[in-house]
Formats: structure tokens, C-alpha cells, sequence
């Protein structure tokens, strides 16, 4: 039987009446657009995030842009970043006119290097975006005191990592907003397109609701210039049913992990992804690395095992990025684990016999090469 990289088929079966009855309601009350359920939504995702408020918006890269645009980073203004993560974080920067700056990662937990940062501060630097990648939070105590000794805007990208803690605090509560996707694939997963900016200020909070809709302030008057990113009902309903089980949920996947370490220990040439300093992560994604990776890679997926790669090319050396003139070795951190990295299937409807399948596959692989 092949293994899938994801079963979302399987989570909605195990949630199927709550979904129809939640979505029967949105249908009767034929309100489609925002409404009560997001409404409800919004509420129960911030309190979950530690934080205040919480403006539900079309998806995670909207949460970003408008989190930035909220903040008043715009035209001209730099934004530090990293290059090792889904294009969506540094498009948000671009889309409201202002520059990705990319700076390296670290080589054990292949976040941001907070230790680099500095270096790349000018007078034109306005905000920061730590990516809690694969959900392993950022050191973000060293780089909130940066952010501080300097003046800038921390805007999380939490797109990975919704319910990680970093000393005892959901992460997205630490900056000036934090930013998710609900994409279907993600720990919390719509039925189509979602995202979230949860934020402890009130008048970005107000803001960030009427950019979302138009710039309006109130019915007709448009405070400002605004765009379309409301999130449907349908979907705040459906997100609503599932937030209840998402700690169990980051629970199991938190399980098959220790599970994939135990198995795959001194399994071949490879390094584990590991639990860092004061954070308890989220698995969004297992990532092993290993010098083998797309032999590895073709291997799994002949043996029918979904396994896939964050991200093949970092963002510095994408052709839509060519214009700001980086080039090969600019970024040998992130540029080395590109080619190193392999997501493994973990999802919570994973079984013990589908984890132990496939690090046996992975075993026989290292078995056979390394013996030749
Ligand atoms: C998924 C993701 C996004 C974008 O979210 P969408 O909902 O797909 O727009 C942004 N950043 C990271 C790190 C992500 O994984």
C-alpha cells in the first residue's frame, strides 16, 4: 500500500458530522462573507494564540502583507527575512513596495541566524520576519532585544507552526502581529484558502480589519485605500470545528516524530530534526537532511512513499528575486540544507505500521548505498 505524503480525506471522515452540521448552518443563515462564524473563529484562534485579537483574512499570504501594510512598512523600507522558506513570506515584503533582505540561516536548526541579523540593519531597515519553519520557533528572545536596540517591527511568519511555544508563549504573540495560513495542508487546515493575523495592539487591530475590506471603517466609508482578503464563512465554520482538536492533533504528529527518531537512529547518513533551546516546537514537516537526498527522494517515491522537499530552491535564487542581484553562495547556510533537505509523510492519522514502513525503506536505501 502506498503511504501518502498527507490524508486529508481521512481527517474529514473522522469529523464528518460535526463539518455537515457546521456547514448546514452557514448554508440556512445563506451569510457567506465574514459573519458569525468567523467572527467566533477569529475569537477562539486568538485566545489560543495567547494574543488579543485575531482578523481573519483569504490566506496566509494576505495575513503578511496586510500585517506589513498595518505597520506602515511600505516603499523603500527593507525587511529582513530569511531565503529558506515558502516565497509567500518574502512576496508579502514586495507587495507593498518594500525589500526582502535575506539573511543566512543556522546550520543546526535552519532558522533564521539571529547572530547575522545586525549586519544587515541600514537606515532603511523597518521591520523583521522570523519563520518558525516546519514549526520549530525562532530564538526569538536574542532577536526581539535586536529588534528593540534598533527600532523594528517583529511580524511573525507562524504559517508553519500554529500552537508551538517559545518560553511558555504561543508563538505569533511575540511581535507587532503574527501571521498563519490555514491552507489545507498546514496543522490547521481549511477547505480552500484561510489565514490570520493575531496581534495584542487594538488600533492595528482596527486597521487591519477595515484593510481587509476595502479600507472600510463603517458601511460606504473608506477610511482608506484597502483591498478584497475576507475570509469566507464557510471557511471560519469549518476552522472553528477543527481548532478544538488541534492540540491533539500536534500531539499525534509530535508522537510519530519521536517515533521517526527512535526508528531512524544510526538508520544511515542522515540528521534528525531536533527539539531546540526554550521551545516546544510543532511538527508541521519532519525534516531529515542528508547528503544522499535526491537519490533518497527518488528511492521513497519508487517505493510509493509521498515525501517532498522545503523548498528545492531558497528564494534568493528564484528567477522572480533575480532583480536584487544575489547570487550562488551569498547564503551557503540555507543554499547547502536546499539541496539536503527531505520532508517525510507526518500527518495524525499516520499508523505505527506506516511510520515503521517507512524508515525501513529508508534504512534498506542507506543499507545499499553505502555498501557499495
Ligand atoms: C503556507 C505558508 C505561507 C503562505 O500561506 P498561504 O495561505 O498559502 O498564502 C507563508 N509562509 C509560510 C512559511 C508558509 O508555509
Amino acid at each position: 500500500m502506498p503511504i501518502p505524503f498527507l490524508d486529508l480525506k481521512e481527517q474529514y471522515l473522522s469529523i464528518k458530522d460535526e463539518i455537515q452540521a457546521a456547514l448546514a448552518r452557514i448554508f440556512e443563515d445563506a451569510n457567506f462573507v465574514l459573519g458569525r462564524a468567523v467572527e467566533d473563529f477569529e475569537e477562539a484562534f486568538a485566545e489560543f494564540c495567547d494574543c488579543q485579537y485575531g482578523i481573519a483574512v483569504n490566506s496566509g499570504t494576505s495575513a503578511l502583507q496586510l500585517a506589513l501594510w498595518a505597520n506602515g512598512v511600505k516603499q523603500g523600507d527593507e525587511v529582513i527575512t530569511v531565503s529558506n522558506t515558502f516565497i509567500a513570506t518574502a512576496e508579502a515584503i514586495s507587495l507593498v513596495g518594500a525589500t526582502p533582505v535575506f539573511v543566512d540561516v543556522d546550520p543546526t536548526s535552519m532558522n533564521m541566524d539571529v547572530t547575522k541579523i545586525e549586519e544587515k540593519i541600514t537606515d532603511k531597515t523597518r521591520a523583521i520576519i522570523p519563520v518558525h519553519l516546519y514549526g520549530q520557533p525562532v530564538a526569538l528572545d536574542s532577536l526581539l532585544a535586536i529588534a528593540q536596540r534598533n527600532q523594528l517591527l517583529v511580524i511573525e511568519d507562524a504559517c508553519q507552526a500554529h500552537g508551538a511555544w517559545y518560553q511558555g508563549k504561543k508563538v505569533g504573540s511575540f511581535g507587532q502581529a503574527g501571521c498563519f495560513s490555514f491552507y489545507p495542508s498546514k496543522n490547521l487546515g481549511a477547505f480552500g484558502e484561510a489565514g490570520m493575523v493575531v496581534t495584542n495592539d487594538g488600533e492595528i487591530a482596527v486597521k487591519l480589519r477595515a484593510l481587509r475590506d476595502h479600507g472600510q471603517r463603517s458601511k460606504n466609508v473608506h477610511e482608506f485605500i484597502g483591498t478584497n482578503a475576507r475570509l469566507e464563512s464557510i471557511q471560519g465554520a469549518i476552522l472553528g470545528v477543527k481548532l478544538k482538536y488541534l492540540p491533539e492533533w500536534n500531539e499525534k504528529r509530535r508522537q510519530i516524530a519521536s517515533l521517526y527518531n527512535e526508528l531512524l537512529q544510526g538508520g544511515g547518513d542522515l540528521v534528525l530534526p531536533r527539539e531546540d533551546g526554550p521551545s516546544q516546537r510543532v511538527y508541521h514537516l519532519y525534516v531529515i537532511r542528508t547528503g544522499y537526498r535526491d537519490k533518497l527522494y527518488d528511492y521513497l517515491k519508487a517505493a510509493g512513499i509521498g515525501v517532498a522537499i522545503h523548498y528545492p530552491t531558497p528564494i534568493h535564487l528564484q528567477p522572480a528575486y533575480r532583480e536584487l542581484g544575489y547570487k550562488k553562495g551569498d547564503l551557503p547556510v540555507a543554499e547547502r540544507s536546499a539541496q539536503e533537505v527531505l520532508s517525510l509523510p507526518v500527518y495524525p492519522e499516520m499508523t505505527e505500521k506506516q511510520i515503521a514502513e517507512v524508515t525501513r525503506e529508508i534504512k534498506k536505501f542507506f543499507a545499499r548505498h553505502l555498501n557499495k
